[in-house]
């Protein structure tokens, strides 16, 4: 029966740790494994069942082959910090065992993912009769199953594509990321950038906003051009894509504090000599900066992401949907303690390694969620906790770019 290793103890990891116990017909057994074990044993705490763990540095990846060999894993899901892509990557290679992620990889001393750097282990896998599937959180993930699913059943040519990720949501606190504040800066305070017209255009961080009023009555919310991984994978895997951008809410409190924070310094990622060491002052503000995890019983409100597709029908006629799933921060409280961020990435790690468990999902070598039918990961979308609906019109009016 298929036994699962996952690798991280954050907010992420404990939401993958509960669903993954919800279901002990496809994940029999759990090994949760992290930097620091008393997260991993406190996870371990709250779960129904027994979850064995460990302590892991997961950049040294002779200790992470040596823990895969002691437990021999069908599967690693890995929701450790992106900077472990490519050494847990190694490990699995090293060892034998599959592999699934939430985050592209990103080299520590420079902003900026691109999976070129995953991809290029596409042989070593695929010699090695493995798979390993990229990106199978909510954004990325879900996000291309949605853009799939709609390309499948009604825009059979679908050019343009809007992914939009609000959070209605509100935790009290001052300032505070939702999910990792080190990769969460990183990502926001990097160059925008959307395919157009077949080629990748920038624009300046966060210069580029727009009013977006969601669905079910949620409200208005200022949304952002930025940049996101997703959108390299749809442009190669969907010959047709014209244009594709990804947008973001954010309050006008949090932009307050990140222009500050950025204004003096607090962002960078280069070190900084501080009474004879080197810091590096966003893992500094990392530290002083409210544990994402901690904001699951503040947090009220709800998230909305979805996507808005345009392109033609099989009969050649415009068409437009937007596909989108509504989540309560609080619902998601009462069911795993977590906040709606952490959830909707554990819930789609949780689903992925299911499909790839059970064969729904199969393959030898690197893979992206759009790459797969979309069908199946939607119906289980559906029954566990992430329920979608399809507008079939447009809910978007995309700036002039
Ligand atoms: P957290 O910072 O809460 O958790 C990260 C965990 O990884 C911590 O337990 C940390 O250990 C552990 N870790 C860090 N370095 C190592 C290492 N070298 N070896 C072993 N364990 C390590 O992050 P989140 O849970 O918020 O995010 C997890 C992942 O999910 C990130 O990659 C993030 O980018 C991704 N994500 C994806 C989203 C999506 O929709 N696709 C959305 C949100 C997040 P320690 O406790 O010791 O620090």
């Amino acid at each position: 029966m298929p036994k699962v290793l996952l690798i991280g103890a954050g907010g992420v990891g404990a939401v993958v740790a509960h669903k993954c116990a919800q279901l002990p017909e496809v994940f029999s057994e759990i090994v949760l494994a992290s930097r620091t074990k008393s997260k991993c044993d406190a996870i371990a705490a709250q779960l129904p069942r027994p979850c064995v763990t460990e302590q892991v540095d997961a950049d040294n990846v002779p200790q992470t082959v040596a823990m895969l060999r002691k437990h021999k894993p069908d599967l690693v899901i890995n929701v450790a910090l992106p900077y472990q892509d490519l050494h847990i990557m190694d490990a699995c290679l090293e060892a034998g065992v599959n592999y699934l992620d939430t985050a592209n990889y990103e080299p520590p001393d420079h902003a900026k993912f691109e999976y070129k750097w995953q991809w290029a282990y596409h042989d070593r896998f695929k010699q090695a009769g493995l798979m390993a599937l990229l990106g199978s959180g909510f954004d990325p993930g879900v996000t291309s199953v949605f853009c799939t699913y709609g390309r499948k059943h009604f825009i059979p040519e679908l050019t343009e594509i809007d992914i939009i990720d609000c959070n209605a949501g509100s935790h009290g606190q001052p300032f505070a990321t939702n999910f990792n504040p080190e990769i969460n800066i990183r990502e926001v305070t990097s160059q925008g950038r959307f395919w157009h017209d077949g080629k990748w255009a920038e624009t300046p961080p966060l210069s580029v906003k727009s009013p977006f009023t969601m669905p079910e009555d949620l409200g208005t919310l200022n949304i952002y051009l930025m940049y996101h991984e997703e959108l390299e994978s749809l442009a190669k895997h969907i010959p047709e894509l014209k244009r594709a951008r990804f947008w973001m809410s954010f309050s006008d409190n949090y932009l307050k504090h990140l222009e500050v924070l950025g204004n003096v310094g607090m962002t960078r990622i280069d070190p900084v000599r501080f009474n004879g060491v080197d810091i590096i002052p966003l893992k500094f503000l990392k530290v002083l900066l409210p544990d994402p995890a901690s904001l699951g019983p503040l947090t009220k409100g709800k998230t909305c992401i979805g996507c808005q597709l345009k392109g033609k029908d099989a009969a050649g006629k415009d068409s437009a949907v937007f596909i989108f799933n509504i989540c309560d921060h609080e619902a998601c409280f009462a069911e795993v303690r977590s906040q709606a961020i952490s959830y909707t990435t554990g819930v789609p790690a949780m689903i992925g390694a299911k499909m790839m468990l059970t064969g729904k999902w199969s393959g030898k070598g690197v893979f992206n969620m759009e790459q797969f039918d979309p069908d199946p990961f939607m119906e289980d979308l559906n029954l566990y906790g992430l329920p979608w609906r399809i507008l079939n019109q447009p809910v978007f009016q995309t700036p002039n770019l």
